[in-house]
């Protein structure tokens, strides 16, 4: 069975999408089986993963109110490797009219559920808030993964989201665990980034990846091209630094199976 990471972060700029759409193709690439769901209305993982978002019939938007089957939307991104349930304008309807609908926070849950023996890794892009489409991600996910720039202010929203992730815990989904912290767009001369950052390790020890993803202009370049960073300039710093990362989780995952197995 797939497992379903969320990426979420309430902050937006912070590197979400960036990290989706790279650890998407960078796990493709190891050879696993990858769908990525864009809940995010700005269509931005659709977009880098080389799929028009303006010319969609159909879109997560119609798996999550139960208009079509999740794998009646799917697409294919050929850059990544990797399949897409793809978002588009049409999402931030969603919000307002799931209010309505019974299982409102499980949608996407439900919606997967068929999928799940298809894939190794089911990533989930949110959007920059805490509303109910990141709720449904939340719900359907089992880890959390949160890109995060050391800067002030980042510590006092991870405060909220980790606020968040222990309600869902506690009402909605009992298995919900943060798989890890990511700095993004990391620059080493500076100090107080240094020292959010040595904060970071503090609080959460090993739940902070290793991995330090810099700021790389390759990274905010490749979604013009339609094509993830780590397939369209895998040399590049950033490209790197998410193939480090994949290979992390890939690592992490196998230390995980291995202790579960000698249980
Ligand atoms: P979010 O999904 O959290 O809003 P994005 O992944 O879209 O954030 O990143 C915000 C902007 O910063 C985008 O233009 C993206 O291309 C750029 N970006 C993301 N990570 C990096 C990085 N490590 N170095 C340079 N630019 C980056
Ligand atoms: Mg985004």
């Amino acid at each position: 069975m797939a497992r379903v990471l969320a990426v979420v972060n309430q902050k937006g700029g912070v590197g979400k999408t960036t990290t989706s759409v790279n650890l998407a193709a960078g796990l493709a690439g190891k050879g696993r089986r990858v769908l990525l769901v864009d809940l995010d209305p700005q269509g931005n993982a659709t977009m880098g993963s080389g799929i028009d978002k303006r010319n969609l019939a159909r879109t997560v938007y119609h798996a999550l109110l139960g208009l079509s089957e999740a794998a009646s939307v799917r697409a294919r991104s050929q850059s990544g490797a990797y399949d897409l349930l793809p978002a588009n304008r049409e999402l931030a309807g969603a919000e307002i009219e799931l209010v309505e609908l019974p299982n409102r926070e499980s949608r996407l849950k439900s919606a997967l559920a068929p999928l799940g023996a298809q894939y190794d890794y089911i990533f989930i892009d949110c959007p920059p808030s805490l509303s109910l489409l990141t709720l449904n991600a939340l719900v359907a996910a089992e880890e959390v993964v949160i890109p995060m720039q050391c800067e002030y202010y980042a510590l006092e929203g991870l405060t909220d989201l980790v606020g968040t992730i222990k309600r869902v815990r506690a009402h909605l989904n009992p298995r919900l665990e943060i798989a890890g912290l990511l700095r993004t767009m990391y620059d080493p001369r500076n100090t107080l980034a240094q020292h959010v950052s040595a904060q970071l390790e503090t609080h959460f020890g090993d739940k902070v990846y290793r991995t330090l993803v810099p700021r790389n202009v390759r990274l905010a370049e490749a979604p013009s091209y339609g094509a993830p960073a780590v397939v369209w300039d895998s040399a590049s710093k950033g490209a790197q630094a998410y193939l480090a990362l994949a290979q992390e989780i890939l690592a992490r995952d196998a230390a995980q199976e291995a202790r579960a197995v000698g249980a």
